[in-house]
């Protein structure tokens, strides 16, 4: 059985990892938090004591981290995992992250003959659940080549943006114009129910008409329009507005990095700050914007 060593199991990671079990590769994980890591032994995985331990005769190495600099802790430096690895290992970082740290990670990996790849994804929780992300890889052609049949247990597409950052790069301009058809749609919504419509039956219009997007179709952020999504749940669950600003960041330092204009972008980072300025609101879903928008009650 083929070894793939998994590092970070939490809310996206924990199943993903269980998905690579599910397909029958043998999954060494570890993740400095405890229940993560119980979770993932519960879910066929073997736990590790350390990120060191859990690459030992892998593969492939899979990590799904918070941010930036948890990535470039755990590879670089005289202590990083770069240092143990077998030149042979194919590293997969699907975190999000900046492509600038994406790209400096996979040239560092390089020059120790070891092949890495970024690979973030767009598709939630429930993606990563029922193994259907999409992921964006950047790097060379014959490493992504090589990854697909990880990515493929994990997934449902897996895109060849480019070279070393490409993907991240994609997944942020993906994200960028979310959120900027998320608050155009849930502003939409709230004008059309301040002036009298249904906005079940207004949705329905919009979406046969030229109004129609992603937002309002599939992620509906007017409570009570759709079932199954944030909006009817009180916003619990799916993509956090924290996650949200975290990626209209790297958008927003990407933009300023080439120069390009990104008016929307920067509004939209600037009415996600203004809602997610309360910590409740922070850990919410990202559809939660609806609410800047609705009028408190007899109004
Ligand atoms: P999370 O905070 O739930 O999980 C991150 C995990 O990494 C935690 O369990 C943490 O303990 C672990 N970790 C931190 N440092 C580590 C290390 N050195 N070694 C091993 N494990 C370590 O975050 P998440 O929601 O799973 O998101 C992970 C990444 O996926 C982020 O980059 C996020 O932007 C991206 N993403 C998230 C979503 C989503 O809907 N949650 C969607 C798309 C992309």
């Amino acid at each position: 059985m083929e070894k793939i060593a998994f590092l970070g199991l939490g809310n996206m990671g924990g199943p993903m990892a269980a998905n690579l079990v599910e397909a029958g590769f043998a999954v060494s994980a570890f993740d400095p938090s405890e229940p993560a890591l119980a979770q993932a032994a519960e879910n066929g995985c073997e736990r590790a004591d350390s990120a060191r331990q859990a690459v030992q005769g892998a593969r492939a190495v899979v990590s799904m981290l918070p941010h930036g600099d948890a990535v470039k802790g755990l590879y670089l430096g005289a202590r990083g995992l770069l240092q143990v690895l077998e030149p042979e290992t194919l590293v997969i970082d699907c975190s999000t992250i900046a492509a600038n740290d994406a790209r400096q990670l996979i040239a560092a990996a390089g020059e120790r003959g070891i092949r890495a790849i970024d690979a973030p994804v767009s598709g939630g929780t429930a993606a990563a659940a029922a193994g259907s992300l999409s992921f964006m890889c950047g790097g060379a052609a014959d490493a992504v080549e090589s990854a697909r049949p990880v990515l493929a247990a994990m997934g449902a597409n897996t895109f060849h943006a480019g070279p070393a950052g490409a993907g991240q790069v994609a997944k942020i301009c993906n994200n960028m114009l979310l959120a900027v058809h998320m608050i155009g749609t849930a502003e939409a919504l709230q004008l059309g129910v301040d002036n009298g419509l249904d906005p079940k039956v207004l949705s329905d219009i919009m979406k046969a008409s030229s109004g129609g997007n992603w937002s309002l179709e599939k992620y509906n952020p007017y409570p009570g329009v759709m079932d199954g999504v944030p909006a009817s749940r009180d916003y619990s669950g799916g993509f956090t507005v924290a996650l949200m600003l975290k990626d209209l960041g790297l958008a927003m330092d990407t933009a300023a990095g080439s120069a390009s204009s990104t008016p929307l972008g920067a509004l939209a980072k600037n009415l996600y700050q203004l809602h997610g300025g309360c910590e409740k609101n922070r850990q919410r879903d990202f559809s939660s914007i609806q609410n800047m928008f609705r009028r408190p009650a007899g109004e």
